[in-house]
Order: C-alpha cells, then sequence, then structure tokens
C-alpha cells in the first residue's frame, strides 16, 4: 500500500515511513492510495473471530510489507490483551435497535487506548529493526496526553514529552498522565491554555532542524495509524448485529473527525452502513458543514464534553480530499481558504450521496440525556456518549436499522458532569482505584516554545546517545 498526501505535492510513502512522520511535509495529511477491499464472505468470517484476530486481518492489506502478518497478529494479541474486557469492544443494548459500543475499557478509559495501544507496539518494532528513536511530542486538552503515555511508557525506541495547560485539565486526567514515573515519560505542565500548548508543539515541527535532529513523531489524529486502527471496531460491532445481511447506523460524537472518518472508511471497505451520525457539541463546525456546505471557524466555548471542544477538525481534511476525487490542488486551495478567509463552501451536491448526517447536542440536552440513559437503561454514560446518543436519536432516519452509538469514555473521567446531571458519582474502576494516592511527577514550565525546547532537548535519549 502506497500513502498519498491530501494536498498532492509531498513524497509518496510506504506504511512504514507514514506511521514514523505524522504530517506530510506539503502541509497535508496522508492517506492510502486506494481503500482494500472486503467481500460479503470476508466480513461473515469476522464472526468467529477474536478483536485481536479480527484488526489484523483487517488490517493487513495497509501494511504493504512494512509489518509481517506473524508479527502484526502478535502486535494486535499484545495491545488488545491490555483491555479489561475480553470482547475488548463489547456492545450493549440501550433501546429497541438501539445500542453502545463501549469503546472504554481500555487502560486510561477512553477510545482513545484502541489505536494508541496498538501504534505504542508499531513504533517499537519499526524502530527496533532500524535501531532508531523517535522522540514524540503532543499536546493534550486531556485525554490524547494519557492514552499516548500509557501506550508508550518504557518503551526502549521512544521518549514522550507531553504539555498540558497547567490547572485547565481534570484532576483524573492529570493524574493518569502524571502517575506515570517510567523514564522516558515527560510531562510538561505549560502556564498558559491548550491553544498554547498546541502551537508550541506546530512551532517544533516546523522547526525542521529541531524535528529533524529528535526525529519528532506525532501521536494525534493526523498520524495515519491512529484512523487505521479505528476501523475495526466498525466491522466486528456490524457483524455482531447482522452486517453484513442488513445494514448498521452509527452515531460518532465527534471533535477532530477521527473517528467517524474510520467509520467512513469501513464503509469505503465494504461495510454496508446505512447512516453515519456526526454528533458535535455546541462547538459545531463539522454539524453545520454537513446541513450547510459551509465549512466556517467560530471560537472554542469550554463544555463539560471538553475532549470535542475544538474550532477546526484535523481530520476533516482527508474527508475533504475524497470529495474533491483526490485532486491535492483543490484541497490545498480550501484550506489556504480557512486559514486566510475562515472559511469556505462546498456545493451540497457533492454531499447528496453521502451517508453521513450531523447534528449538535447543546449543554443542558447533554445533562438530560445523561440522566435520561440512566433511568430508562440503567446506564450511566459519559458526556461525549450523551452527545452521540442526543443526536443519534434526532438524525435516525429508518428505526428498523440497528442505531449504536459509539461511547467514547468511561463515565469515571468526567465524575463532576455526571454526578451533576445524575446525583450519582461513578466509581473508578479496579485497577484505577488508587490514582488519588499515586505519586505525581511533572515540570512546570512557562509559556515559552524556546524553554520547552531546551527541556526537550536536555531529556531525549536521541541527543543524550548520540
Ligand atoms: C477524542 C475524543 C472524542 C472525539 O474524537 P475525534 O476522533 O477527535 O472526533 C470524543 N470523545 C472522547 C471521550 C474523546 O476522548
Amino acid at each position: 500500500m502506497r500513502y498519498i498526501s491530501t494536498r498532492g505535492k509531498a513524497p509518496v510513502l510506504n506504511f512504514e515511513e507514514v506511521v514514523l512522520t505524522g504530517l506530510a511535509r506539503d502541509g497535508g495529511l496522508y492517506l492510502p492510495e486506494s481503500w482494500p477491499q472486503f467481500s460479503r464472505d470476508d466480513i461473515r468470517s469476522l464472526a468467529g473471530m477474536s478483536y485481536a484476530e479480527a484488526a489484523a486481518f483487517l488490517l493487513q492489506p495497509f501494511l504493504g510489507d512494512s509489518v509481517a502478518p506473524e508479527d502484526f497478529r502478535a502486535m494486535t494479541k499484545k495491545a488488545y490483551s491490555s483491555f479489561s474486557h475480553d470482547a475488548v469492544v463489547p456492545v450493549s443494548q440501550i433501546g429497541s435497535n438501539e445500542f453502545l459500543m463501549e469503546l472504554y475499557h481500555g487502560p486510561t478509559l477512553a477510545f482513545k487506548d484502541v489505536a494508541l495501544q496498538l501504534l505504542g507496539l508499531l513504533y517499537d518494532h519499526l524502530l527496533a529493526r532500524v535501531g532508531k528513536r523517535v522522540t514524540i511530542v503532543g499536546a493534550t486538552s486531556g485525554d490524547t496526553g494519557s492514552a499516548a503515555i500509557e501506550a508508550c511508557r518504557g518503551r526502549e525506541a521512544v521518549d514522550i514529552f507531553i504539555l498540558h495547560p497547567n490547572g485547565r485539565v481534570s484532576e483524573v486526567q492529570r493524574r493518569q498522565m502524571t502517575t506515570v514515573t517510567d523514564a522516558n515519560v515527560h510531562n510538561i505542565a505549560v502556564e498558559g491554555d491548550f491553544d498554547d500548548c498546541q502551537a508550541m508543539v506546530k512551532a517544533m515541527f516546523n522547526d525542521h532542524d529541531f524535528r529533524d535532529t529528535l526525529a519528532v513523531s506525532a501521536v494525534n489524529s493526523i498520524n495515519w495509524a491512529r484512523v487505521m486502527a479505528q476501523i475495526v471496531y466498525y466491522f466486528t460491532v456490524g457483524v455482531s448485529l447482522g452486517a453484513p445481511e442488513r445494514p448498521i447506523s452509527f452515531s460518532v460524537p465527534s471533535g477532530n473527525f477521527g473517528d467517524v472518518y474510520a467509520g467512513y472508511a469501513a464503509s469505503k471497505m465494504g461495510l454496508p452502513i446505512e447512516q453515519l451520525i456526526v454528533a458535535t457539541n455546541r462547538n459545531d463546525i463539522l454539524s453545520r458543514f454537513f446541513n450547510s456546505g459551509e465549512y466556517r471557524k467560530s471560537g472554542v466555548d469550554p463544555t463539560i464534553s471538553p475532549s470535542m471542544d475544538i474550532q477546526v477538525s484535523s481530520n476533516f481534511e482527508r474527508f475533504l480530499a475524497d470529495l474533491y476525487g483526490r485532486d491535492g490542488d483543490e484541497v490545498a486551495e480550501l484550506m489556504e481558504k480557512l486559514d486566510q478567509d475562515g472559511g469556505f463552501s462546498v456545493n451540497m451536491s457533492r454531499l447528496n450521496e453521502s451517508i453521513f448526517a450531523a447534528g449538535r447536542c447543546d449543554e443542558e440536552d447533554t445533562s438530560v440525556t445523561i440522566r435520561g440513559t440512566l433511568a430508562h437503561s440503567a446506564k450511566l454514560v459519559d458526556p461525549h456518549t450523551a452527545v452521540g446518543l442526543f443526536v443519534g436519536k434526532k438524525c435516525r432516519k429508518n428505526g428498523k436499522t440497528p442505531l449504536v452509538t459509539l461511547s467514547t469514555a468511561h463515565p469515571a473521567k468526567f465524575p463532576d458532569a455526571v454526578e451533576k446531571a445524575t446525583g450519582e458519582r461513578p466509581a473508578l474502576p479496579k485497577h484505577m482505584a488508587d490514582l488519588f494516592e499515586r505519586e505525581e511527577r511533572l515540570v512546570s514550565l512557562p509559556n515559552d516554545v524556546e524553554t520547552v525546547k531546551s527541556f526537550i532537548k536536555d531529556h531525549a535519549r536521541i541527543l543524550s546517545e548520540a
């Protein structure tokens, strides 16, 4: 499999290069040149497989010669053995033909573990072969940081530096990051907000000298391997509910458009999906786009579903590329308009054939949905999941098709919002019950990119051992 940039001006890469690079040098994102195809018989055959086997089967075509099939099978087995549920991604029923896909049984209780547990192992495997290291630098507003740290802790080939805004992540989220004390893990609390952290990471990627000497790599969802790993659960859950004999609809709480884009990829690969519902909170750039054709930035409003508080969805560019027949010049032009004019419009006729629907859920409806789901389905859900449930109900057009809402986080990750809505405080699962007693390790640094860069240079093993 070869990978091309959405903007068409960066070198064509293989899987190994794409995983280690992250962002394309022309500013675009990498995409597989074509979608692997799975027949109805292929899809039926998933029914007898474990989650790890299904992942190995579905993802092998993306790897080309970069990873041998037997090595990859061992990797998926190891990655998903860290989940606390044997099904890895179990399904529960919450209503008539309505289901929850429970994506939160991984080590840090959010769906990001599904992809990052595998990505950590891929890094080790690909780097060990060539005897190299990478330095991962990322900014987090909460879930990505802890999932990436958990996936990379103790890995020989990786040093990881995660920037978070000091005092602005929840205590559970902070402790999930800072209580990991492996020597290759570095938590940096920045005296600033999340945008400051993200701007610093961007500046480090744009400093090509810094980027090259430290072999800086990205773990956010611009990395193709993240999206790729998320394709699997659409298939396994779809099959458990009757695909390919009947189509399935999914409602996906969305921020950066990575998770729902993986569902789109699954449909391109042969899974019959009737509706793919993009659910946003009041930061609704995606919902506005799918309903009007206009993609326009507005400010970010903090909500009780903070992992979806984004202004611009980084993965949206991948969808745009398909919408424009992979015409890199057109995509580059639209992205430039976004930069300069704050937005652009797409002719709605381009969207008419698509399986997407979209809607938004405000703060009050999020709380009401958390409360209602506990009352009517005896299930405690987190605020992100509630956004998915609310918008799924609103946009669903056919009650005969199973509607699966992706439950993206464990309620105990957002205990205050859940308690406020229901009066019930969700408990942390057993393996984390002592989170508040564990020792924390972090450094506080000023909001100054040069200071942060020198901290990273001083602690990255790639330099000290060169
Ligand atoms: C990251 C995250 C999302 C948004 O996923 P995207 O792939 O960015 O659209 C939704 N819910 C939770 C809990 C998350 O951590």
